[in-house]
């Protein structure tokens, strides 16, 4: 019996490369690769090790359906001190009157703020996930779109948003819900005047702060909060934690934001990625991190310049937060063609589609640049500029064997002076 006993255990106190040693050498590639490559994707980031210890600690164990101090389960005394500091921090950070830091993604807390106050088949306005908006913002594809009758607004062709067209739409439409906020949109966003469409037409307004919330923050972006009904973030992008969602609301709507959070939408809250929350939060009220986004807005512009001195149109001639949008039409090549070509020399970015592209969204003419991951490591202007002469080089070369290689060989030295997790 005791025999039996200590083999059922026996698995227990051993490391991963003993136990699963295929899972382990596949995490090994992928720190590797990230170690290795060039990260241009604008909603990724690398978090601290912190972070990561958080998420892989024992907190993974325990259930807590409910809110701290109201739970549906014994044992919560600790989980309750951590849901606690997440939201103390959440609302120190943000200025927020209530957060709810339980969404698993963000597309979870948007699905959520939707069910607090809409009914199935209530109109809703938000931008077009082709210019730029996001799949939970009314795509025909996801839920959001299946259940409301989403309508559309978008930039114009100098790749602005069009806040007169907004409003009219706004008019015309009457949705009970403006929804604000991007995936790919280089410049600051007036929440002032589509909090003032809004209530001129009676709807709510839920910004989804999803990539900016690390701008927000530290004050470079305008803070959403004291204008929208409802704020919506990830907390993996710009905010640099781990992978999961925020619902950041005023006092009067912490009840319905909550219940649609648990039990309407989600059972038990992933604790140990709370814990993360917390720790990221910590962080974010840093001088540290404000000199980091400081620097992530610098390395977007000067990445930005060179591409522009380099011959490259950006939509809207340049951008004021952490994101570069290129339209390629000029070079003839797709977004599809150098998301591929780049991503042989190790140089990962995201094809994107540019407002009226004449691509369809698999191949697209655009390309979405980054600068939160490479800033995370320690890149400074230099290091922008020298990417930008990378990204060029290889769209020049167009598959040239000669140029991959030399280009290959320029990644592999830049990343080598700023290694990661070391
Ligand atoms: C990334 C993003 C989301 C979704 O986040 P997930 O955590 O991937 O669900 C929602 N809205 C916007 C604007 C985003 O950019």
């Amino acid at each position: 019996m005791k025999a039996e006993t200590e083999n059922l255990k026996s698995n227990f106190n051993k490391g991963l490369k003993e136990v699963d040693p295929d899972i382990a050498s596949i995490i090994n590639d992928e720190l590797n690769r990230q170690n290795e490559g060039l990260e241009l994707i604008a909603s990724e980031n690398l978090v601290t090790r912190a972070i990561m210890e958080a998420q892989g600690s024992v907190l993974t164990n325990k259930y807590a359906e409910g809110y701290p101090g109201n739970r549906y389960y014994g044992g919560c005394e600790y989980v309750d001190k951590i849901e606690e500091l997440a939201i103390n921090r959440g609302k120190e950070l943000f200025d927020a009157e209530h957060v709810n830091v339980q969404p698993h993604s963000g597309a979870s807390a948007n699905m959520a703020v939707y069910l607090s106050v809409l009914e199935p088949g209530d109109t809703v306005l938000g931008m077009k996930l082709a210019h730029g908006g996001h799949l939970t913002h009314g795509s025909a594809v996801n839920m959001s779109g299946k259940m409301f009758e989403f309508h559309h607004y978008g930039v114009k062709e100098n790749g602005l948003l069009d806040y007169d067209e907004i409003e009219k739409t706004a008019k015309e439409v009457k949705p009970k819900m403006v929804v604000a906020g991007a995936s790919a949109y280089p410049r600051k966003i007036d929440f002032e005047r589509l909090s003032k469409i809004a209530k001129d037409v009676g709807a709510y307004l839920l910004v989804d702060m999803a990539h900016i919330a690390g701008l927000v923050a530290t004050g470079l972006h305008p803070n959403p909060i004291p204008h929208a009904d409802f704020v919506t973030t990830t907390t993996h992008k710009t905010l640099r934690g781990p992978r999961g969602g925020m619902i950041f609301c005023k006092e009067e709507y912490k009840q319905i934001i909550d219940k649609a959070i648990f039990p309407g939408l989600q059972g038990g809250p992933l604790m140990h990625v709370i814990a993360a929350k917390a720790i990221a939060l910590k962080e974010a009220l840093t001088d540290d991190f404000s000199k980091y986004q400081e620097q992530v807005v610098k390395n977007s512009r000067a990445l930005a310049k060179k591409l522009n001195e380099l011959g490259y149109d950006l939509l809207s001639g340049g951008t004021d937060n952490h994101m570069v949008l290129v339209d390629l039409r000029k070079k003839g090549l797709t977004g599809k063609e150098a998301e591929e070509l780049l991503d042989e020399v190790e140089i990962t970015v995201n094809k994107n589609a540019i407002p009226n592209d004449p691509e369809g969204p698999i191949v697209t003419s655009g390309l979405r640049l980054g600068a939160p991951a490479v800033t995370s490591r320690g890149f400074k202007e230099k290091e922008m500029e020298e990417v930008a002469v990378m990204i060029d080089e290889i769209v020049k070369g167009r598959g040239d064997k000669e140029v991959q290689d030399k280009v290959r060989g320029q990644v592999k030295d830049l990343v080598k002076r700023f290694p990661l997790y070391q």
